[in-house]
């Protein structure tokens, strides 16, 4: 993996790029006018794990709500703006920690320049995004398409606009629904680029199809070593995505800590309600960051075996578990007690 090259970009009170660990994002789905839903949305965020937010920013209540978001949350603040660059600078003046904008609708370059010199004045990154859908009809026509490196072609002018005018604080995303596009792109674009680039599949659907493709997508891309930043796009809860960021880069031996939860798929054998517990146990090790793994197997036949890899595991009886430690049988636990066992042996686990 080649993650030590991108520029390190300060975001607020985090720093991604040149070989740090690879932050998650997630994006409120409120009325960022509402400051109270917002706020709300973003606690819940931050308590699963998300490492920086962003907010749409449509209109000026929602850049004034900025300034009363910021003082209720830790998280750097991301104002996301299309179109009016009034709004940009409007999210910046309120304390936006970083601006995503694409610049190729924002309109002449007058009008990116006024963004570009309110960023400098006051040191915000911003982020240059390209997304597939608007990709310019000349680009289009060279590359006979929508292809990838017409993505990175698009993105590296817009980039370039900005490197006129004098400012490289910046991070580049590039998006395309179609993932094999888009790893394509992030691969030509990495060997083009000092800027960390922000990994997404976009409009990637519903909570199991997004998964499927951001799991696909960004594993190819990030075990590259390509990506400082990630966001799993899904049409769901915005605490998914967190939870789903997380397990991606943990596949991926990018991110230590945090429970592993192995469990079987159950079969005839399963005598107990293994599927409920381990839905039970995956939400329940959410908090601990402890960094072991925990088996929650639906039988005494093949269970011990499997949970023996474990730290620590159930192997699931007829009305009962075993409870089994280091490859240990500790115990017989009654199917009633076996969450709450589980819980209080990470609780006292050293
Ligand atoms: S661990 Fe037991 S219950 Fe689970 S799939 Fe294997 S044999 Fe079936």
């Amino acid at each position: 993996m080649v993650r030590e090259h991108t520029k390190v970009i300060q975001i607020g009170n985090k720093v991604i790029g040149g070989g740090n660990p690879i932050l998650i994002q997630s994006m409120t789905n409120t009325k960022t006018s509402d400051v109270k839903a917002t706020v709300a949305q973003i606690k819940r965020l931050e308590e699963a794990g998300c490492e920086i937010i962003r907010c749409t920013v449509p209109d000026l209540d929602s850049a004034k709500a900025i300034a009363q978001i910021k003082k209720e949350i830790t998280i750097p603040l991301v104002a996301d703006i299309h179109f009016d660059y009034k709004m940009a600078i409007a999210a910046m003046e309120n304390g936006a920690d970083k601006i995503r904008i694409n610049p190729g609708n924002i309109g002449s370059r007058d009008k990116v320049a006024e963004v570009v010199r309110v960023a400098k004045e006051r040191n915000i990154p911003i982020r240059v995004g390209v997304n597939s859908g608007s990709l310019e009809k000349e680009l289009v026509e060279k590359y006979h398409g929508v292809t990838a490196e017409g993505i990175v072609e698009s993105a590296l002018d817009k980039v370039g606009i900005i490197e006129d005018l004098g400012y490289d604080n910046l991070v580049i995303s590039i998006k395309s629904s179609d993932v094999m596009m888009c790893v394509r792109a992030h691969e030509v674009l990495a060997g083009q680029t000092k800027y960390p680039l922000h990994v997404g599949i976009t409009e990637s659907g519903t909570v199991t199809s997004g998964n499927i493709k951001s799991a696909i997508g960004l594993g190819i891309i990030l075990n590259q070593g390509i990506g400082d930043t990630i966001r799993v796009s899904l049409t769901g809860d915005p605490v998914e995505e967190i939870k789903s960021a997380k397990l991606i880069l943990r596949t991926l031996g990018l991110r230590k800590g945090g429970i592993e939860v192995v469990s079987c798929p159950t079969c005839g054998r399963t005598n107990i309600d293994l599927i409920g517990l381990a839905n039970q146990v995956e939400n329940m090790v959410q908090g601990y960051d402890l960094d072991i793994k925990v088996a929650v197997m639906g039988c005494a036949v093949n269970g011990p075996g499997e949970a023996k890899e474990a730290d620590i595991g159930i192997a699931g009886g007829i009305g009962e578990g075993l409870l089994i430690k280091k490859g240990e049988i500790i115990r017989k636990v009654p199917e009633e007690a076996l969450l709450e066992t589980l819980k209080a042996e990470l609780d006292a686990w050293k």
